[in-house]
């Protein structure tokens, strides 16, 4: 066809998208797209690239676009690395039931900041108060957006200007460019430094407190151990010592747990109920690490403090809004009915091996014919930062493709929006992870990617 013709060819954009094919789009979305199309179009056949028109294909081609951009970004997707606190795949679950209470509050008015009895303006940290006071036996709580602003805020609040002593060997970093010397820098707080990377001594803190000492803080080792020639101070001594100067202890605890962890991880990592018990001026953790629950930092320790906490003017940057409030309401419940089955997190990390084992036959009994596959014993992380270098027993179900490398089947998983890991050169997918619900799916996914 010559090139007028061709170009005479090109539909009119109006007339294009009135086919039916178009009808519920986006017209915003859409438009744009042909346009573009059609200008590339113009410009291929006058350099002689194109030498026919065909609207059907031209249709879904751009079919296709729209739905890649109108495709949410932020999708479900199965946790098969066994890491139960996994960072990257939006850390804690939430319990099905506080979401649906949460929903319940969140569709209607609500008395978020009303107090019904006085029938005058509340104050929204009260609901969650007087509930989480008695879990942890607590003079005040204050709730805010995660457990970074819990840092920047109480160091803001306390030690603007003003020093705060931290160990060498607690300068974290967490991954998402979370470090203690710049928070403390942003924050105002004048950080110094005492021990060595190693070893920290009580008498290190001791002999670096000056007037200029506000606060003697412990950050939690999350995502590193030091191990060998090595001791650091315990929250409980930094404690003692800070009431002794008259100054503020405060732990950044990262995870913090209330229930008894299992596998002997309780040795290393005290619980929240028992760091409770030396009586801190402030200690902070968060929401969705083992804690379970949503998004949030928690800050707890003295009344006064709380209060002061409350009269920042950068709380109110931090805040947090009524679906954090009524989920956390809702997984406290738990937590005091001792329903621990209610809190995935906890669910997943206390579910024996015999039971991970049940799990994988499920799916390995209806994937016998179509692909090879192992069941195997493993070990895994709980993740979070909570336990460092902690391994936990776990069960995987590995998978092989005849001529695919492990590298190529992960591959291939994830296209279906499953994540698993490689481990010993093979892919596997761990069931420490893996709910029930979902077994369903991986097996279709199986057939699928072995049958394509
Ligand atoms: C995870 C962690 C933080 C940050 O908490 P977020 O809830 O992710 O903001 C801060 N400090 C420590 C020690 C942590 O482990």
């Amino acid at each position: 066809m010559p090139k007028k013709s061709l170009l005479k060819a090109i539909p009119k954009v109006d007339k294009f998208i009135e086919d039916p094919q178009f009808k519920d789009l986006s017209k915003t979305v859409l438009l744009p797209l042909v346009r573009a199309k059609f200008d590339t179009l113009r410009k291929e056949i006058l350099n002689d690239k194109v030498t026919s028109i065909n609207e059907v294909e031209l249709r879904s081609g751009i079919l296709e676009k729209y739905h890649d951009i109108m495709r949410p970004s932020l999708q479900k997707v199965i946790n098969a690395t066994g890491v139960i606190v996994h960072t990257n795949l939006g850390r804690s679950l939430i319990n099905p039931e506080s979401f649906d209470r949460a929903k319940e509050i969140a569709t209607s008015y609500n008395n978020l900041e009303y107090d019904l009895e006085k029938g005058k303006r509340g104050e929204r940290y009260s609901h969650l108060s007087s509930l989480f006071t008695k879990l942890l036996d607590c003079e005040d709580v204050l709730v805010v957006n995660n457990n970074a602003s819990a840092v920047f805020l109480v160091l803001n609040t306390f030690a603007k200007r003003k020093e705060v002593i931290v160990s060498r060997g607690e300068l974290v970093e967490i991954g998402g460019s979370f470090r203690i010397p710049e928070v403390m820098k942003n924050s105002g707080a004048k950080l110094v430094e005492v021990g060595t990377t190693n070893k920290t001594h009580l008498s290190d803190y001791t002999d670096n407190i000056t007037h200029r000492t506000k606060m003697l803080m412990k950050v939690h080792k999350s995502n590193y151990a030091i191990e060998g020639f090595s001791s650091e101070v315990e929250f409980k001594d930094i404690s003692k010592l800070a009431k002794v100067y008259d100054l503020l202890d405060y732990y950044d605890l990262g995870s913090g747990h209330l229930v008894d962890l299992p596998y002997g991880l309780n040795n290393s990592e005290r619980s929240l109920k028992k760091i409770m018990k030396d009586d801190p001026s402030l200690v902070s953790f968060s929401g969705d690490k083992l804690f379970g629950s949503v998004q949030a930092g928690f800050i707890i320790g003295k009344k006064e403090l709380i209060a002061k906490l409350k009269k920042n003017q950068l709380l109110r940057m931090l805040r947090v809004d009524k679906l954090t409030l009524s989920i956390l309401t809702e997984d406290i419940k738990s937590y005091l009915l001792e329903e621990y089955k209610n809190i995935p997190t906890l669910n997943m990390l206390f579910k024996d091996v015999s039971e991970l084992k049940t799990n994988a036959k499920v799916l390995t009994d209806e994937i016998q014919d179509i692909v090879n596959y192992e069941v195997i014993d493993t070990t895994t992380l709980i993740g979070g930062g909570s336990t460092p270098n902690r391994k936990i027993p776990s069960v995987a179900v590995t998978i092989k493709i005849k001529n695919y490398s492990p590298n190529k089947i992960q591959t291939l998983f994830r296209e279906k929006n499953i994540i698993g890991r490689i481990e010993d050169d093979t892919f596997l997918l761990d069931f420490r992870t893996i709910e029930l619900k979902d077994i369903n799916y991986i097996k279709e996914s199986i057939k699928c990617l072995v049958t394509s």
